[in-house]
């Protein structure tokens, strides 16, 4: 069986460093908010190229995190794609605020720009994009937009750790962004772990403290914050990784361009990049007409698949109030998707046989 993401070999490849590290914490007996996260965030910074990073719990804290940053509660309305994975979504409802959904551009699956500006109203206070399923949004007309309207550019980088556009990384692209490092994503830890990145001082002191129990010194608090932070483990491990995700996304797009030129089966549609420095493949998503018979197809082949996402945020049971509108691209892209194995790991013998079966597919 080729898995979908072969996590063991994954992380094998770093045993020795993650060893030494892991038996330091224990020598040291220091947990949390020590040495690994400093080191960690502040080379996390220098590879996106912003001024700050913050390390938290998840992904989905770190989005949280920004909108409780920058103060938005009800009444205040957030775009965002159609198309994305629940969290997203989840973040601003957290905050009571309203997502409006915008519906995503066929060709990038990313939220598309030229829909944006009808969705906009006096609430508005920002746009939340997604760089989705690792492929970073074009982002000219949304900088236009948010000058325009005067809108804050939030990122959900969640799926897309080191993916550039026009030579500057995700994360530092608007205002503030969110990263995910779950065991899964292209830089993953050995368990929950997330960051925000910005260039704003105000909002990283502010983050900083909300995540810290609202405090701004030990036992001093001046925010209703929560506990959301990273742990020392986890920080040392990303950053015996970091080093080496440029590399592991370099893999990604030889194994992307493999797909993109051998797969020649008709039945099925590839995806597109605008520039192969924007996309770092997190997953490699095709579509076709019967998806479910693919995917029994390979499965039955020994190729593990899977579907991001399987059913459209606003037909979930958790958005019923949503479920009212229609949204054609996202649903027609949740219909047919269905993602290939692809991963720093996997060898030329697995891509082949990969293309081969699905080529045989009729
Ligand atoms: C994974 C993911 C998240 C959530 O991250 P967690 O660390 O699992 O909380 C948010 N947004 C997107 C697009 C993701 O893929």
């Amino acid at each position: 069986m080729i898995k979908f993401l072969d996590l063991e070999k994954v992380n094998n490849r770093f045993r020795a460093d993650i060893d030494n590290r892991i038996r330091d914490i224990l020598d040291a007996g220091w947990y949390l908010s020590g040495k690994y996260n400093e080191e960690f965030t502040a080379h996390f910074a220098e590879f996106c190229g912003t001024k700050y990073a913050i390390g938290v719990a998840n992904g989905l804290d770190a989005l949280n995190l920004i909108i409780r940053g920058y103060g938005w509660g009800a009444g205040d309305e957030i775009i965002v794609p159609a198309n994305t994975f629940i969290a997203t979504i989840l973040a601003i409802s957290e905050n009571n605020c309203t997502p409006v959904l915008v519906e995503p551009d066929i060709n990038t699956y990313n939220i598309n720009p030229d829909l944006i500006e009808a969705a906009i109203t006096t609430r508005t206070k920002a746009i939340l994009l997604v760089h989705l399923y690792g492929q970073a949004v074009q982002m000219d007309k949304i900088w236009e937009l948010a000058k325009k309207y005067n809108l804050k550019v939030i990122e959900d980088a969640a799926q897309a750790h080191g993916a550039m556009y026009n030579g500057r990384r995700v994360g530092n692209l608007g205002d503030a962004a969110a990263f995910s490092f779950y065991p899964g994503k292209n830089l993953g830890a050995f368990g929950d772990a997330g960051g925000v990145t910005t260039n704003d001082p105000e909002l990283y002191e502010k983050i900083r403290a909300i995540a810290n129990y609202g405090s701004d010194y030990k036992y001093h608090h001046v925010y209703k914050g929560i506990n959301s932070r990273l742990d020392e483990i986890q920080a040392a491990i990303l950053d015996a990784k970091l080093p080496h995700l440029d590399a592991d996304n370099a893999r990604r797009r030889e194994i992307a361009t493999a797909y993109r030129t051998r797969i020649t089966n008709p039945k099925i549609i590839l995806p597109k990049t605008y520039d192969e420095n924007a996309h770092v493949w997190h997953v490699f998503v095709i579509r076709t007409e019967n998806r479910d018979a693919l995917a029994k197809y390979l499965n039955d082949n020994d190729i593990q698949t899977n579907i991001h996402y399987p059913t459209p945020p606003h037909k979930q049971g958790a958005y019923s109030e949503l479920a009212n509108q229609s949204f054609s691209v996202s649903e027609e892209i949740h219909r047919t998707c269905l993602s290939l194995p692809i991963s720093p790991v996997l060898t030329d013998e697995e891509v082949g046989r990969i293309i081969g079966v699905i080529n045989a597919w009729n």
